[in-house]
C-alpha cells in the first residue's frame, strides 16, 4: 500500500503543459465558442422538427389536421392536432413509427396572401412571432467574441514584437510573464570545430589573422608591452571566397566563443531595434571575453551615411551604436570584432578609421594552387576513384571561388550516386564543372539538323580561331549538347596556368576567338544567327575595357575613362568623361571589334577543310575532347601533304 501510493501519483502526474501550450488551447477554445453556441441553438430548434413541403402543409390545413401555426420571419412551425399523426403520415408519406412521435413540422415561408384567411377558415390558431430575447445572446456572441479574438491576436503580436525589440514585456499586464528572455539575433558557438585546416589556400589572409588568434589566446602578453591590438578586422572579397568560413576558423583556432550575426538582421522597420540589438550583443559578448564578434555582410548597416538618397534613420542609429560600442569596449579584455563585406567601397569612413575596422584582410578568388587545395579539402569528404586528377579540375576552373569548387565536388558526388556508383570518377568532376559553368544538359531540347550544323560550325569556328592564332590557347572540349543556362553548345579553353598579366595582343586575340563562332557562320553559310549574342556581349565589354580601363588605345592613350564601382561584385562601371568622348569611345570599340572579326574570318577562310572535317565529326559525336580535336586538325597536314 505504502509503496503503491507514490507509484499512482507518478502515473497520474503528467508533464505540466507549457505556458504556450495552454495559451494555444485557450485560443482554440475561445475561437470555438461562437460555433458551439450557434450549433447548440440550431440543434435545439431542430430537436424533433421535420421539414415538409409547403404543398403538404396546405394539404394538412385542408384536412384540418393542424392545431396551430407559428409564422416566423424565416419559417412556419406547424403543430398537429393530437391523434392525427397516422392520417397525417399518409400526406407526408413518412412511416408511422416516425410519425407517431410527437413531432412538430416546419416549412419555408412562401408569399401566400390567402394563407391567413385559409387558416382562419379552418379554425387553426396562428400567430406571427417576432424574434427578440433569444437573439440578444447571439448578438453578443457574434460581436464580442470576434473582437475578443482579434484583441488577443493583436496582444500576442505586439508582445512578440516587443520581445524582438529586446524590451521587457512583463509589464504588459494580463497573461504577462510568458517569457522574459530578450530576443537574440545572433548565434553563439562556444566550440567552433572549424580551423585553418578547413580553409584551403588564402595563406596571406591567414597570415594576417594569426596575430589576432595569438592575442585572443593571451591578451596579457600584449598588454604588458603596451601594444594595442586592433579592435576589428574587415574581411573583404568577392562572394563565396570563404570569408564567413575564415571568420569561423579564427574562432576555432583561438578556441573562443564565436558570436555570429548578419548585418541585415540588425536593421528592421522599427527605429531603435538595431541599436538596442547592438548594445545587447556587446553586453553579452563582453561577459564572455575573450571572444569573437563576427558581423557578416556589414554593408547592410555600415553603408556610408550620406550617399543614399532615401535616408534610413534606423540604419544610421544602428551604425552609430556600433561605432560607439566599438570605441567603448576595452580591447585588453580580448574581444575582437570581425566583419565581412563584398562592397568595401560603400562603407562609412567612420567605420574604417583607426581604432575600429582598421585592419583589412583581402580574401581573393583562389589561384591555381589555391583551387587545387580547396578541391582537396572538399574531395577528402567524398569517396574518390583512382583516376582523379584534381589538378586538371583546378586548371579548368579558372575564376571559380571556393564556394563554386565545393559545389563542383558535391555535384560530382551526386552524379556518381545517380549513376549507381559508390565513388566519384574524373568524368563526374568534369561533367559537374560544366554543370556549374554552363548548366545541366538539356536532353529535351532537340536541335533540328540544320540548327545542329550551324551550332557545330559555330563552335568549331571558336576552337579553330583559338588554336590557330599567334597567342593560341589549347582546347579542352567542344560540345553541341544544349545546356540549361541557355547555351546551345560551347567550347572550353583551358589555360595552362593562371594569367595575371595580359598584353594587348593577348586581349585582342581573345576577342578574335570570341568572334570566331560568328566568323564561321559567315564564311560557311553566308549568314548570321542569334547564337552569338553572348560572344558579342563579352567581346564588346572586353574591347571597351581595352580602351577605357587599360588605356591601350592609340586614340586616348593612358587615359582612365571608366571606373569600377563594385570591385568584388559584378563590377559595374561608370564613365568618367564627357559625352563627346563617350561617343568617340564607342567608335573605337567598334573599330577593334571590326578588325578582330575580320581576323577571325581570315583564319576560318584559310582553314575551310579543317572546319568541315571537324564540324562533321562533331555533328556525329556531339562532343570532342582536346586530343581528338588536335588529331583531327593535324590530319589536315597529312591530307594536304599527300
Ligand atoms: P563568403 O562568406 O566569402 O561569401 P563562405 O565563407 O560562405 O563565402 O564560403 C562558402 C563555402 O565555400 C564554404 O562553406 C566552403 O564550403 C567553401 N569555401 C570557400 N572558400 C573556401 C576555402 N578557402 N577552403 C575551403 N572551402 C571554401
Ligand atoms: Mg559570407
Ligand atoms: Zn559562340
Amino acid at each position: 500500500m505504502n509503496q503503491k501510493k507514490p507509484d499512482n501519483q507518478n502515473n497520474n502526474s503528467q508533464p505540466p503543459p507549457t505556458r504556450w501550450g495552454s495559451l494555444v488551447q485557450m485560443l482554440i477554445i475561445l475561437a470555438l465558442i461562437p460555433y458551439v453556441i450557434t450549433t447548440m441553438m440550431t440543434a435545439s430548434m431542430k430537436a424533433d422538427n421535420r421539414e415538409i413541403m409547403y404543398s403538404q402543409f396546405l394539404s394538412l390545413v385542408d384536412k384540418e389536421y393542424v392545431a396551430s401555426v407559428e409564422v416566423t420571419s424565416s419559417q412556419i412551425n406547424i403543430k398537429l392536432k393530437p391523434g392525427v399523426e397516422e392520417a397525417a403520415a399518409e400526406i407526408l408519406n413518412s412511416d408511422i413509427s416516425q410519425a407517431q412521435k410527437p413531432v412538430t413540422y416546419y416549412t419555408g415561408v412562401i408569399f401566400d396572401p390567402g394563407l391567413s384567411a385559409n387558416l382562419y377558415e379552418k379554425g387553426v390558431d396562428y400567430k406571427h412571432s417576432i424574434p427578440q430575447t433569444a437573439s440578444m445572446f447571439t448578438v453578443i456572441a457574434s460581436w464580442v467574441i470576434p473582437f475578443g479574438i482579434a484583441y488577443i491576436i493583436y496582444f500576442f503580436f505586439t508582445r512578440s514584437m516587443m520581445k524582438r525589440m529586446g524590451g521587457d514585456s512583463s509589464s504588459m499586464g494580463f497573461m504577462g510573464g510568458v517569457s522574459k528572455s530578450k530576443a537574440k539575433v545572433y548565434n553563439v558557438e562556444k566550440n567552433v570545430a572549424i580551423t585553418f585546416k578547413d580553409v584551403a589556400g588564402q595563406d596571406e589572409a591567414k597570415e594576417s589573422l594569426v596575430e589576432i588568434i595569438d592575442f585572443l589566446h593571451n591578451p596579457e602578453k600584449y598588454v604588458k608591452v603596451g601594444a594595442k591590438q586592433p579592435k576589428g578586422a574587415l574581411l573583404v572579397g568577392p562572394p563565396g571566397t570563404g570569408k564567413t568560413l575564415l571568420a569561423r576558423a579564427i574562432a576555432g583556432e583561438a578556441k573562443v566563443p564565436f558570436y555570429h550575426l548578419t548585418g541585415s538582421e540588425f536593421v528592421e522597420l522599427y527605429v531603435g531595434v538595431g541599436a538596442s540589438r547592438v548594445r545587447d550583443l556587446f553586453q553579452t559578448a563582453s561577459k564572455d571575453a575573450p571572444c569573437i564578434i563576427f558581423i557578416d555582410e556589414i554593408d547592410a548597416i555600415g553603408k556610408s551615411r550620406d550617399n543614399s538618397l532615401s535616408s534610413n534613420d534606423e540604419r544610421e542609429q544602428t551604425l552609430n551604436q556600433l561605432l560607439s560600442e566599438m570605441d567603448g569596449f576595452d580591447p585588453s579584455r580580448g574581444i575582437v570584432v570581425l566583419a565581412s563585406t563584398n562592397r568595401p567601397e560603400v562603407l562609412d569612413k567612420a567605420l574604417l578609421r583607426a581604432g575600429r575596422f582598421d585592419r583589412r584582410v583581402v580574401v581573393e578568388k583562389p589561384d591555381l594552387i589555391g583551387r587545387e587545395s580547396i578541391l582537396k579539402v572538399h574531395a577528402s569528404k567524398v569517396i574518390m576513384g583512382d583516376d582523379i586528377s584534381l589538378h586538371e579540375i583546378a586548371l579548368a576552373t579558372s575564376g571559380a571561388t571556393g564556394a563554386d569548387l565545393a559545389n563542383i565536388i558535391n555535384e560530382a558526388a551526386l552524379r556518381a550516386v545517380r549513376l549507381g556508383r559508390e565513388f566519384v570518377i574524373q568524368e563526374d568532376l568534369m561533367e559537374s564543372v560544366e554543370v556549374v559553368v554552363a548548366g545541366k544538359e538539356k536532353k529535351d531540347r532537340i536541335l533540328n539538323s540544320k540548327e545542329k550544323e550551324l551550332v557545330a560550325y559555330h563552335e568549331v569556328g571558336h576552337a579553330l580561331v583559338s588554336v590557330l592564332q599567334k597567342n593560341s590557347q589549347p582546347i579542352q572540349k567542344i560540345t553541341i549538347v544544349p545546356r540549361t543556362m541557355g547555351s546551345l553548345g560551347y567550347t572550353m579553353n583551358v589555360p595552362e596556368e593562371d594569367r595575371y598579366l595580359m598584353t594587348r595582343e593577348d586581349l585582342l586575340s581573345q576577342i578574335t576567338m570570341m568572334l570566331g563562332g560568328r566568323a564561321a557562320e559567315i564564311v560557311k553559310f553566308d549568314t548570321i544567327t542569334t547564337g552569338s549574342s553572348n560572344d558579342i556581349e563579352r567581346a564588346t565589354s572586353l574591347a571597351r575595357n581595352i580602351i577605357t580601363i587599360y588605356g591601350m588605345s592609340d586614340r586616348f592613350g593612358p587615359m582612365g575613362l571608366e571606373s569600377t564601382t563594385q570591385q568584388y561584385l559584378d563590377g559595374r562601371k561608370v564613365l568618367n568623361c564627357s559625352d563627346d568622348t563617350g561617343s568617340e569611345i564607342d567608335e573605337e570599340v567598334r573599330k577593334i571589334l571590326d578588325s578582330c572579326q575580320q581576323a577571325a574570318i581570315d583564319i576560318i577562310a584559310a582553314n575551310m577543310d579543317s572546319l568541315d572535317r571537324i564540324a562533321k565529326f562533331l555533328i556525329e559525336k556531339e562532343n570532342i575532347n582536346g586530343e581528338e580535336f588536335m588529331k583531327l586538325l593535324n590530319d589536315k597536314d597529312k591530307t594536304s601533304a599527300a
